[in-house]
């Protein structure tokens, strides 16, 4: 009953990710969180904190779903592991004809991982492994986007372009893997609902660089759609279209980033259908499982697909795949979350959800401290001027006193990110900007 949680994590055995624990020693009063239900969290001394971001944008049907919990249950006494190297089940074989049917046409092939960041580099091998088999083999390089995310698998965090990771990179911490190079993007966007209608000639920025490294080098181009961890950053008008044109003319495959945008959070089933533009392989994970399993994967293109089963005879085998590669509980849970966004029409709801979302948050335009505010599908961002010579410490004070007021917030730096639960009311939207709108006039 002593058992006193902070002390054992700054003192003890659990490594938190990101070296956190050296944070929470700072933090005078860590929550832990013990137990959860629908949009809200509940801490071991019983405050209610709203879950802003769905978890890590991983929970967007709410907690302890009881349609899911019982798939669970049902699936733990059914068949609770199987292996996806010499035999299969069915509930994965299915999942993946229906995770197939909502994917943009042309994409009909789906290989199961357990994270976005395997499902990352699963998509960059398959892109390697694509051009080796079709007699391509020099096209080796990878462009990502400034700002993008991508996971921590030495892929996926090599063509990413997040601070944090670059600082491991310039400092030789962590060397990552060669040939990677990003196009530059927008970072700010002036207070734009929705998406931009200026800035798609970013896209050419990767017109010069395949000019610079030649397209015969270039197997894969990474984006996400819609930028999530580094502050829902939103394509302009045309310029995923552009992206797709230039990749397409040079023979270099393009691959979305879904991990976030995946499931829902842009009203679709894809953010590729949101915006009207077919990659050649979709990553997937959080939201498919709403973060109750881990489970992610890649959707890939029928020329992909069949360019890998015809194989030259002598063809090097693809070595890929993990333990819990299509786990049946996490399908079975995947089952669970498509039906209920089904039978209870989620992507409407979401739909619905959007302008309140974008009401609520442009809402607070003129606030002395806000410098920008992005949106998109049920995702919107504030950015809040830095206190002069410590850049994140007035969102990390927001972030606290959050936790005072009832908000699990997501700040990064100095920008605060919303991406609320899909079952979220629009009076729960409204009460947590209003919430935030206090806690920066608060700061001013
Ligand atoms: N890609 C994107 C776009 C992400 O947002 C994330 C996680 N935030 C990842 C990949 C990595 O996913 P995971 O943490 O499940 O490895």
């Amino acid at each position: 009953e002593d058992f006193d949680c902070p002390a054992a994590v700054t003192d003890g055995a659990y490594w938190l990710p990101f070296s956190a624990n050296r944070r929470m020693k700072a933090n005078p009063a860590p929550r832990i969180i013990a137990r959860a239900k629908g949009p809200y969290y509940y801490t071991e001394a019983g405050e209610e904190l709203f879950d802003t971001l769905s978890g890590l944008w991983c929970t967007p049907l709410g907690h302890g779903h009881p349609r899911i919990v019982e798939a669970l249950k049902t699936q733990a006494e059914t068949l609770d592991y199987c292996t996806a190297f010499q035999v299969t089940n069915p509930v994965t074989v299915r999942l993946a004809g229906r995770i197939a049917e909502r994917a943009p046409q042309g994409l009909n092939h789906v290989f199961f991982a357990n994270s976005g960041s395997e499902s990352v580099d699963t998509a960059l091998k398959i892109a390697l492994g694509y051009h080796r088999l079709r007699g391509e083999g020099n096209r080796f390089r990878m462009i990502g986007r400034e700002k993008g995310y991508h996971g921590v698998g030495f892929g996926g965090m090599s063509v990413g372009g997040i601070v944090p990771n670059r600082k491991m990179f310039a400092s030789g911490m962590i060397p990552g893997v060669d040939h990677m190079r990003h196009t530059h993007d927008p970072a700010h966007m002036a207070f734009s609902r929705g998406q931009p209608t200026w800035g798609a000639d970013r896209a050419d920025d990767l017109e010069r660089l395949v000019a610079l490294h030649d397209a015969s080098t270039i197997a894969a181009v990474i984006v996400e759609p819609m930028q999530g961890s580094s502050g829902v950053i939103v394509p302009p008008v045309g310029y995923l279209q552009r992206l797709r044109e230039i990749c397409t003319r040079h023979g270099i495959l393009l691959i979305f980033d879904e991990v976030i945008t995946g499931f829902g959070r842009m009203g679709a089933n894809f953010a590729a259908e949101r915006f009207g533009v077919t990659p050649d392989m979709i990553v997937f994970a959080k939201a498919i499982t709403n973060g109750v399993v881990p489970m992610g994967g890649v959707i890939v293109s029928d020329e992909i697909y069949n360019t890998f089963m015809a194989g030259p005879p002598n063809a090097i085998e693809f070595c890929h795949g993990y333990t819990y590669s299509g786990h049946p509980l996490a399908a079975a849970v995947a089952h669970a979350v498509l039906d209920v966004m089904e039978e209870d029409a989620v992507l409407e709801r979401v739909r619905t959800l959007e302008p309140v979302l974008e009401e609520a948050v442009h809402a607070l335009r003129g606030l002395n401290l806000v410098s920008d505010i992005r949106n998109i599908g049920l995702a919107a961002a504030i950015d809040v001027v830095p206190v002069d010579g410590a850049p994140g410490a007035r969102g990390l004070s927001i972030f606290e006193k959050g936790l005072e007021s009832g908000l699990l917030l997501r700040c990064t730096g100095d920008t605060i990110a919303f991406g609320p639960p899909f079952i979220s009311t629009p009076e729960q939207i409204h009460a947590m900007v209003d919430g935030v709108r206090r806690l920066i006039q608060a700061a001013d």
